[in-house]
This record gives C-alpha cells, structure tokens and sequence, in this order.
C-alpha cells in the first residue's frame, strides 16, 4: 500500500532530498537534524563566509576543528582556482534557484562559467538529482542550455563533476516528481531509511522485520540460504533494516540506562581508553629518536594531507609532486544494488 500524501510531504520535495526519493519516493527528511547534518551546515556557513570574506567567518572558524578548517580551506581554493578570473558569487540570495515548482539554494554560483559549486561533508553519496535541480534553475534564470555542477567533497579532498544539458536535467528532476506524485508509490527500503522520518514506523520496514524474526525457529536453514543466490540476496536486504532497528534500539538501551533505567539483560560497561602519546611529545624527543624510525612508525600519510601540508608550508615555491601520490589496492566491499519495493 502506498504511503499518504499529506502536506508535510509536499514539503519533503526540495532539491536536497531529490537523490533520496529518487530511491525511494516514500522518503521523508527527519525535522530534527543529526550531528552529521549540523556539521554540514557548520561547514557550509564556514565556507561561504570564507568566499565572501565575511567577518563571522573568523567567528564561525571557532567552532572548528583544525581538520574542518583545512577542509574549508580545500574547497574555497578549488571554487578560486576552477573559476580562474571571473566573478564568484556566494551570497545565498545569489544562489537561489527555482525549478518546476520547486525551490533550493546552491552554495556558490560562477555564472560567466554556467557552473555552480556545492560543498559536501561526510561519506560520498550521489547527489546527480540535487545537482540536476540546481543545474535547471541556473539554465532557467541565466538562459543557457548547458550547465555544469561541480561537488566539493572537503573530507575526501575529491571533485566530482556533473554536466546536464537542460533536457538531460529537465528529465532527471520530472522523473523524481512523478514518481513522488504517482498515488501508489510503494516505499523501498535503501540505504537512506537510516535517514528518513519514517525510519520506526514504515510499513515496508515492519513488513521485513515482522518475517524475519520467525527465522529463529527450527526450520531456519542457513545452509539453504548460501546455496541459492536469490534467498542469499533478500536474506542480506533483510539483515539491512534489522542492523538498522538494532542501532536504534542500542542507543535507546543506552539512553534508558545511563539514565536510571532498566533493560532486563543488558548493563553499560565501560572500557578503558587506549594509551597514547601525543605526537608534542615525540617531537621534543625526535631527534634523538631519530626522524626516519618515527615517520616509520607513524606510517602513510594520506595524500589529502601531505598536499593541505605542501600547499600550506610552500605556497607558490614549487608544484605538488603528483607522482608521489600512490594508490592502495582497490577496495571491495557490498553494495546493494536496486533495492526492491515491498509490497
Ligand atoms: S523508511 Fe526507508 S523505505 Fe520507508 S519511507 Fe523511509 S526511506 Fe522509504
């Protein structure tokens, strides 16, 4: 059964949630924001104070650690130097955009470039329909047909760029809207239920959850389950939203009992934290331990940081040695796929 369609859900369809529903189109933003979201917020006002060169960007850098200041850093000299000599503009009423009947606001906006910039914090994700709106506004208002949107991830030090011909971005944003609007859209649990308002009462979810448990009797077979690659494929979709209920309910355990109550079965126990010395002391220290067995010790540097490093300490003295970049081996890892609608 579909889920309704009330006014709180037309709400829901902004920009930023584009890439959500386009997963599922049930998906609904939770009003109270996680760290995760207010440190993004944090960094995006950080960010553009720094491009406008706002007082309360020395205010704003406060509330920083060293890390998200050199991120910030990282993404306002990428917008200087891909916007070369022309015209940044940052200031939100700059950046706002409307698109079939939906409105949003970029994070910077070089117009002389048809491009726009949007920083991003935390894991990557896809953000094509949330770059597709603004890229179709900023074609609407600037009357170009072509447009380019340029994501900074500042905790990856990574660029992604997106390119959409106004048709291409038209037809990526209309596809999130009808399926939003379509009457019996179904939800489809994914990896943004973790996310979404809905999270502990979707009827997908409970749908999954109340024919698992059943799977602790005696004719739960395992073995069944790895031979066939079906069953092993919605076994893993499965055990998703039930590791989903389970953090949730290890926080709400933990909660209870830090604050007197009780979880029959279950105690807080605490562990002792891990021994360390902080790198000041080794560096009074250094010379007699020798430079070379330190840095031995302390391993690889990412490449993120010894670049922040290089451009910070030799600031226009000599190019960043690219080839002393090297690349681990791949990672694997799994990934769902095409999460299917529960019905
Ligand atoms: S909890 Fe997941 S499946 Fe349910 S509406 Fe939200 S995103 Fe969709």
């Amino acid at each position: 059964m579909g889920q309704g369609k009330g006014g709180d859900q037309v709400s829901a369809l902004r920009p930023s949630n584009l890439p959500k529903l386009a997963v599922c189109p049930c998906y609904e933003s939770n009003p109270v924001a996680g760290p995760a979201a207010e440190r993004g917020t944090l960094l995006d006002s950080a960010f553009r104070a720094e491009l406008l060169g706002l007082e309360e960007r020395l205010v704003i850098a406060n509330k920083l650690t060293a890390d998200e200041i050199a991120a910030v850093a990282w993404a306002v000299s990428m917008v200087r130097a891909m916007s070369g000599r022309e015209r940044v503009l940052a200031r939100e009423d700059d950046c706002r955009v409307k698109m079939l009947g939906l409105r949003g606001t970029a994070d910077a906006v070089v117009p002389a470039k048809f491009t726009h910039f949007d920083l991003k914090t935390g894991m990557r994700y896809n953000y094509r329909e949330q770059m597709a709106a603004y890229a179709l506004g900023f074609m609407e208002s600037q009357f170009v047909s072509e447009w380019t949107a340029h994501l900074l991830y500042c905790d990856q030090r990574e660029v992604e760029t997106l390119r959409f011909t106004y048709d291409e971005a038209k037809a990526v944003v209309d596809e999130v809207i009808v399926a939003f609007h379509d009457l019996n859209k179904q939800p489809c649990p994914c990896d943004y239920c973790g996310w979404c308002a809905k999270a502990e009462t979707c009827t997908a979810r409970r749908v999954i959850v109340a024919e698992t448990l059943p799977v602790a009797d005696p004719g739960f077979d395992f073995e069944a389950v790895a031979a066939d690659p079906e069953k092993l494929g919605r076994f893993l979709a499965t055990c998703a939203v039930i590791e989903d209920f389970h953090e949730r309910a290890k926080k709400l355990a933990t909660t209870r009992i830090k604050t007197g109550g009780e979880v029959p079965g279950w105690k807080l126990v605490t562990r002792k934290g891990a021994e360390f010395v902080d790198c000041e002391t080794v560096g009074r220290h250094i010379q007699r331990l020798g430079f070379g067995p330190v840095l031995a010790a302390y391993g690889n540097l990412s490449a993120a940081k010894f670049r922040d490093l290089w451009v910070g300490r030799m600031p226009g003295e000599s190019p960043f040695p690219e080839e002393a970049v090297k690349h681990a081996a791949p990672m694997v890892y799994l990934k769902q796929s095409k999460p299917k609608a529960t019905p």
